[in-house]
């Protein structure tokens, strides 16, 4: 039988938010989005503000919550450098008070609570592909590490709500997701050369574009969370949730001339400080404990994501 259930979801308003906001309402759930709109917009969830099991509320995960919610699903931080770097002390805070005020929520409602970790807790990563087990090289002092070190901080907070107030929890660390209601202006690297590339502009590749990333498409990513969520108590993660498949920088922006037909030329700029070299998820534990791999290859994902651009631009 079908149980609807009261979730909340952080950052509801943001990429990734916003798509988890439509599965959780088109699977029968009541569902309040959170948001303080910082790299948000309403225009990503306008088309759930009619629904009556759709709620949203302004709210800064930084000052706590109360409402009644079965489960809590916790996105909200800017996940792009551009933004999170641009009041780092707000991102630090986000992501540690923004954890502690959610976990307590959960631990006063007896909620499950999901958090959204990243790749980033890998740093630069020495070890490739990078496991679960492997503890990251991270930088402590550098321009990512308000990030970095909020996100590893919230792990913390959540490993040790579950040990001493023995709260249902559930960690993943994302890697590079990409698709449909990305910011246009968000900086990250797909988002960037699709707008060059439909704009004709010149391709901006930081270094030499040797660098690799592993692109995953957004609905596979959500699929993992859902998959995660209803997964058993024991499985608390961190778990590992990306698309296996690695590209240079200059690869991926190859493809997106390819797909636009674009006339863009690849130009250099510098290389930001502490940029990961190398990004690779090992999702053993996703397909051992979850069942899950993602289906949707770079192409087939970059295909659907232009298309959403094309009509921004036309917009
Ligand atoms: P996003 O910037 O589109 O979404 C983040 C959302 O959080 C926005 O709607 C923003 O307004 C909101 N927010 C920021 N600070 C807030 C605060 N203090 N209170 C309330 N809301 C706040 O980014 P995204 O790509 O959708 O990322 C969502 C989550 O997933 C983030 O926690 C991010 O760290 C994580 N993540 C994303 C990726 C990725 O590739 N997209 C990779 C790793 C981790
Ligand atoms: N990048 C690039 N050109 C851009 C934006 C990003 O070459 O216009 C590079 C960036 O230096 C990094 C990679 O693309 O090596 C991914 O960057 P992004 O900001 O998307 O995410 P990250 O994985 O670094 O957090």
């Amino acid at each position: 039988m079908h149980t609807r259930k009261r979730i909340l979801v952080t950052g509801g308003a943001g990429f990734l938010g916003s798509h988890l906001c439509d599965r959780l309402v088109g699977e029968g759930h009541d569902v309040i989005c959170a948001d303080n709109f910082f790299t948000g917009s309403k225009d990503n969830i306008v088309h759930l503000l009619d629904n009556p099991h759709f709620e949203l509320m302004r709210h800064d995960v930084t000052f706590p919550l109360y409402v009644e919610v079965d489960e809590i699903y916790n996105l909200a931080c800017p996940a792009s450098p551009v933004h999170y770097q641009y009041d780092p002390v707000q991102t630090t805070k986000t992501s540690v008070h923004g954890a502690i005020n959610m976990l307590g929520l959960a631990k006063r409602t007896k909620a499950k609570i999901f958090q959204a970790s990243t790749s980033e807790v890998y740093g630069d990563p020495i070890v490739h592909p990078q496991p679960e087990s492997y503890n990251g090289n991270v930088n402590p002092i550098g321009p990512r590490s308000c990030y970095d070190e909020g996100k590893r901080c919230a792990e913390t907070l959540f490993f040790d709500y579950k040990r001493q107030h023995n709260l249902n929890i559930r960690v993943v660390r994302i890697f590079n997701t990409y698709g449909p209601r990305m910011h246009p202006n968000d900086g990250r690297v797909v988002s960037n050369f699709i707008m060059q590339a439909l704009r004709d502009q010149p391709i901006t590749i930081y270094g030499d574009g040797q660098q690799t990333r592993s692109f995953c498409y957004v609905d596979d990513l959500i699929d993992g969370f859902l998959r995660m969520m209803a997964a058993p108590d024991s499985v608390t993660g961190p778990v590992n949730l990306g698309n296996p498949h690695e590209f240079t920088i200059k690869q991926l922006a190859e493809t997106v001339i390819q797909l636009t037909g674009a006339s863009s030329e690849l130009i250099s700029a510098p290389l930001p400080a502490d940029d990961p070299l190398q990004r690779q998820p090992d999702i053993g534990l996703a397909k051992t404990h979850l069942n899950w791999e993602p289906s949707i290859q770079l192409e087939a994902g970059l295909v659907k994501t232009i298309a959403y651009f094309r009509n921004l631009v036309a917009g």
